[in-house]
């Protein structure tokens, strides 16, 4: 049964040029890269903060993968590195490959200034998932506001959600989840633990935690552990000298549609009973972590996939393994996919399988590349839309691999320098040229 709403309407807020919606990795990407480009921007977050999964869901192992590449980042997020390990150094962390890591802490503070630096009006607590059409573009896009619906106008909007709110309340197509049943990786809402022995634990330059770790994947397969939860590792991050575990990747929720508010509800309470269960394994079974407490809940379960839209092109895992060249592309980046099963089934399985009914990942190698057309950026039917991040148009497993915090940088700015070029040539997205894009992203420091 469906209720028909009475006619309403909302108070026009503001007009811009370029609006992006989404304050994570791809949105920071797409609203500096817009910003410089001469464009008016305003950048719309939900939350209180910036930084998308990075620190609403504590993931601040940005690019561990990376660590034994000679891949250089480049373009907004090397700049981003650079400005915040200027400020922040280490973040406190004691562990080898620490320059990999982030604090989602102090990178909520770096971000207010360095979005806000760039020239972005931003505006947080703004959550968008209503758009009005006009001739087949997006003439306003609507925040649901305490104050009630607010209307944005914008000429080129960029939808960097994560879920893809825009694109969806626009009414494009999309796909969710593993093909045969739409199933998406499993939903984590990770925490922190105060009080273990950081001494211990980094002796002689050991990375214990790290072997911990390892143990404990052992452990859990050989069905040692007795956890009710179904994840089989336990990533963990930064370790300071205070004795804080910073980011603990382990409690999951499996058959979660990242779209689902009964869902959510599930998968976020499931997780905190999972929390308090392994603090409890971790104290009696974890050297060095007898005196260990939680001492915080990321803010909200994050999902590694959510709705793909489809685009001009949908990107597919032979492409990424086949090193496909493009003649648009707008990214290069290391070949790789990380897909945790959505099942849970814990055997190793493989990305061709239609399947792929276990564990898949393969870990970037150096000198293996893929590239990311622009054509996935564009999704059908919508004059003035842009995606970025992890809901571009691609297949399952190759998003688990565009999905890695940097790529959606690089596809967020690549969306913002288009738009910016989209404007200056009073075009359209899709006819915006492709060479003047790439070579703008190249004067960027964007690698091709
Ligand atoms: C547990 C976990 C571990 C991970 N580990 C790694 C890792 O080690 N390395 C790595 O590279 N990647 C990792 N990822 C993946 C990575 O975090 C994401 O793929 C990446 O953050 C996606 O960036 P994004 O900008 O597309 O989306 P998000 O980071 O999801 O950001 C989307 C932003 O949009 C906002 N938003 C959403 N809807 C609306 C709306 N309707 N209105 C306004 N704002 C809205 C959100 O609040 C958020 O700030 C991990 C993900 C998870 C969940």
């Amino acid at each position: 049964m469906t209720i028909n709403l009475p006619p309403r309407s909302a108070a026009l807020y503001k007009e811009t040029d370029v609006l992006v919606v989404g304050g994570g990795p791809a949105g920071i990407g797409a609203a500096v890269a817009a910003s410089r480009s001469g464009c008016k921007v305003m950048l719309l977050e939900k939350r209180g903060f910036l930084g998308g999964n990075i620190t609403a869901s504590y993931v601040e192992t940005c690019n561990h993968f990376m660590h034994n590449l000679t891949f250089q980042t480049g373009g907004i997020w090397a700049e981003l590195e650079t400005g915040y390990r200027a400020k922040f150094g280490a973040s406190g962390d004691i562990r080898p490959n620490a320059a990999n890591r982030f604090s989602s802490e102090y990178l909520k503070v770096f971000l207010d200034t360095f979005v806000g630096g760039a020239g972005v009006e931003v505006c947080l607590h703004s959550f968008v998932n209503e758009v009005v059409m006009e001739n087949g573009a997006i003439a306003y896009v609507v925040i649901q506001s305490k104050q009630g619906p607010l209307a944005i106008k914008a000429k080129q909007v960029i939808d960097c959600s994560g879920d893809g709110d825009v694109a969806f309340a626009a009414g494009i197509p999309f796909d969710q989840g593993r093909d045969s049943d739409h199933a998406c990786q499993p939903g984590t809402v990770n925490f922190r633990i105060g009080g273990v022995d950081a001494a211990f634990l980094t002796e002689g330059g050991k990375d214990r935690l790290r072997e911990i770790g390892k143990r404990f994947r052992e452990d859990y397969r050989a069905g040692r552990t007795g956890l009710a939860c179904k994840r089989q590792d336990i990533p963990m991050g930064r370790l300071t000298a205070a004795g804080i575990v910073s980011y603990i990747n382990y409690p999951c929720a499996y058959g979660i549609d990242p779209t689902s508010m009964a869902d959510l509800t599930r998968g976020e309470m499931e997780c905190r009973q999972y929390i308090l269960e392994i603090c409890d394994y971790m104290k009696k079974n974890f050297e060095g972590f007898e005196k260990s407490e939680l001492v915080s809940i990321a803010p909200e379960i994050g999902f590694r996939d959510s709705r793909r839209f489809h685009g001009e092109y949908r990107l597919t895992i032979d492409d990424v393994l086949s090193a496909r060249h493009f003649d648009d592309a707008i990214a290069v980046f290391p070949q790789f996919y990380d897909m945790l099963s959505p099942d849970a089934n814990m055997n190793e399985g493989s990305p061709q399988d239609a399947g792929y009914n276990g564990y898949i990942c393969s870990y970037p190698k150096d000198g293996l590349n893929f590239e990311i057309p622009y054509r996935c950026l564009l999704p059908l039917g919508v004059d003035n839309l842009l995606i970025a991040g992890r809901c571009i148009s691609a297949d399952h497993v190759a998003e688990s691999g565009i999905r890695a915090i940097s790529a959606c940088m690089y596809t967020g700015q690549a969306a913002g320098t288009a738009a910016g070029l989209a404007l200056k040539s009073d075009t359209k997205p899709r006819a915006v040229n492709v060479k003047e894009l790439q070579d703008n992203l190249r004067a960027q420091k964007c690698r091709l």
